[in-house]
């Protein structure tokens, strides 16, 4: 079991990220990542090993914004390093995901995919998931919330997911079905993560 922490608010989202990373530990994971939405361009780190190293890799490096997703992994498809590490972005760009769990149908999607044109970096189910829901989301023409339930719809598998649009700065899309998954609710501002505890001393 690996974790997922994400937050949209009004608060500088790096340091809740980090932290509730480190609370997720205890779930075992191979490798970290974060991408943090700033106006035009995701901020985006993933590290293979410890939430320290991943920390250590971003110390100087921009980290601000107040909208942002968090992940440690368990390799399930393809070996641990950064270029699997979540988060996984689409083809061109403008969607960032992270996702606990197994797309179960994902070379069957993949195959499609690539007859269509995507290209893939990483050897991940979780990467073909974030090009269906760009591919649905551009040939359907439909806003991110309903590109990922008709994505949803085609997957077999368990997953806990969280997705991000670029310069969309007020809004996450979270799905479940298998995977743990919570939602703290606060005052013009939202938290989702794996279970209670990166979230619980908001
Ligand atoms: N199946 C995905 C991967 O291998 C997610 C694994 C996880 O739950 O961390 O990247």
């Amino acid at each position: 079991m690996c974790g997922i922490v994400a937050y949209v608010g009004s608060n500088n989202v790096y340091p809740i990220l980090i932290k509730g990373l480190k609370r997720l530990e205890y779930r075992g994971y191979d490798s970290a990542g974060v991408s943090i939405g700033n106006q035009n361009r995701f901020l985006q780190y993933k590290q293979k090993g410890k939430v320290s190293d991943l920390e250590e890799y971003i110390s100087k490096k921009d980290c601000n914004g107040s909208i942002g997703i968090g992940h440690t992994r368990w390799a399930t498809h393809g070996v641990p390093n950064q270029t699997n590490a979540h988060p996984h972005t689409s083809g061109d760009g403008k969607l960032s995901l992270i996702h606990n769990g197994i797309i179960e149908n994902y070379t069957s999607i993949k195959k499609a995919l690539e007859s269509k044109g995507h290209i893939f970096k990483s050897d991940t189910d979780t990467e073909v998931l974030v090009h269906l829901i760009e591919d649905v989301k551009n040939h359907e023409k439909v806003d991110l919330f309903e590109a990922v339930r008709i994505a949803l719809d085609q997957v077999i598998g368990a997953y806990a997911i969280v997705v991000m649009e670029l310069g969309v700065e007020d809004e996450l899309i979270t799905a479940r079905k298998g995977s743990p998954l919570v939602i703290g609710i606060g005052r013009d501002e939202y938290y989702i993560a794996s279970d209670a505890a990166p979230i619980i001393e908001y």
